[in-house]
């Protein structure tokens, strides 16, 4: 069969990698001058590989994403750490039991680890919005000092809204861990591609079944030279806002280069106080490249406005999924038409949920 699949990020890759080794004919597309979407990646004159979307760290328990992406890489085992500037100490994030000692005097941070372990299991992650519904006083005191100093004015910038008024699944990404693991990312499955993104997604491409179109819009009319038309764009912009627009927001990007062998301590480091940017991510971390200067990047949140800047998170709330749920009321007028991708299913997926619901859309469905 011949497939037109819109947009070249990881969501489309993946399934047109898959479609292709089942012998079908794949056209991709993309509106961009480059694959990846906004996972793309380029290596500077230095050798430091920079995430031109910011920051993107592979982490999964999926045994099959992990499988399949490792068909096209190797990876650097790279583990992730993040600080975050709280009561002008860099401490780690997830707020866990090593933060709590750094931030509290000996004796008050023994009392808060006694009372987090006697209400929650050792090593278990617990979301902030769960936490404050605590009845002991110890934790009362602990989950607002966290929400405060942790996730409310970082919440404010990122999304706009306080945390309580987010789909609970946003904030619980970064929950209180009670113990003393200061990963990011428990899972089993960690790292960063040796060669960077962009590299793993070109050989995915790279089969005789694949041509890659970038520079190309979109236009309904492309869809009647294919037999179906799988499609990870904006759903709403597919049905030219007919419904009103669904919600995003945007990120803009300061990269900075500095002539010295790193700026911070961490490949990243949260500001959830006091500056208009959310984090500083600095790229040579990443792969551990040795050289003499640095990149980073300053993270500022801003609204998504069609037209003028990317859309990287979709807003979750029960308005917005119900807006969605419209749009997929529509699709399914058509059955030559597919949505995926945190644009066509309008989902905060990670890279390594994209690729799942890639993999997972053709199991569906038997004749791809
Ligand atoms: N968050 C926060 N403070 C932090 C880190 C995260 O309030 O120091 C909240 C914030 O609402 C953020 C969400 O947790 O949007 C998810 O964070 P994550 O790092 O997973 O976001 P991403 O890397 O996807 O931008």
């Amino acid at each position: 069969m011949k497939f037109l699949i819109v947009g070249c990020g990881i969501s489309g890759i993946t399934l047109a990698r898959k479609l292709a080794e089942n012998s079908h004919q794949v056209t991709v597309i993309d509106a961009k001058d480059h694959i990846g979407g906004n996972c793309f990646d380029y290596f500077n004159q230095e050798g430091i590989c920079v995430h031109q979307y910011g920051t993107h760290i592979f982490h999964t328990d999926n045994e099959i994403a992990w499988r399949f992406l490792s068909r096209f890489t190797q990876w650097y085992p790279y583990q992730h750490e993040v600080k975050a500037l709280v009561d002008g100490q860099l401490v780690p994030i997830p707020f866990n039991f090593n933060t709590i000692e750094q931030l509290f005097p000996a004796e008050m941070a023994n009392r808060l680890i006694n009372s987090l372990l006697s209400e929650f299991p050792f090593n278990k992650k617990v979301p902030i919005l769960k936490l404050r519904e605590s009845h002991s006083k110890d934790l009362q005191f602990l989950a607002e000092y966290v929400y405060e100093k942790v996730f409310l004015h970082y919440t404010e910038k990122q999304w706009g809204v306080k945390p309580e008024d987010l789909d609970p699944l946003v904030t619980g990404r970064v929950p209180v861990f009670i113990g003393r693991d200061n990963r990011y990312f428990q899972a089993k499955y960690q790292g960063i591609p040796l060669q960077g993104y962009t590299a793993m997604f070109e050989k995915m491409l790279d089969h005789q079944n694949i041509t890659v179109s970038l520079n190309t819009k979109f236009d309904k009319n492309m869809i009647k030279d294919f037999d179906h038309c799988y499609y990870s764009g904006p759903i709403d912009e597919y049905f030219d806002y007919e419904l009103g627009q669904l919600p995003y927001r945007s990120l803009r990007f300061e990269f900075l280069t500095f002539n010295r062998p790193y700026f911070q301590s961490h490949s990243v480091v949260n500001y959830p106080n006091n500056y208009d940017f959310t984090r500083i991510g600095e790229y040579k971390y990443f792969l551990d490249t040795q050289c003499g200067s640095t990149v980073v990047s300053y993270e500022y949140p801003e609204v998504f406005t069609l037209g003028e800047n990317e859309r990287y998170y979709p807003i979750i709330n029960c308005e917005n999924k119900c807006l969605y749920q419209k749009y997929l009321d529509l699709a399914k007028g058509s059955d030559k038409l597919t949505f995926l991708g945190r644009l066509g299913d309008y989902k905060y997926y990670d890279m390594d949920q994209a690729v799942a619901r890639a993999i997972d859309l053709l199991n569906d469905s038997p004749s791809a």
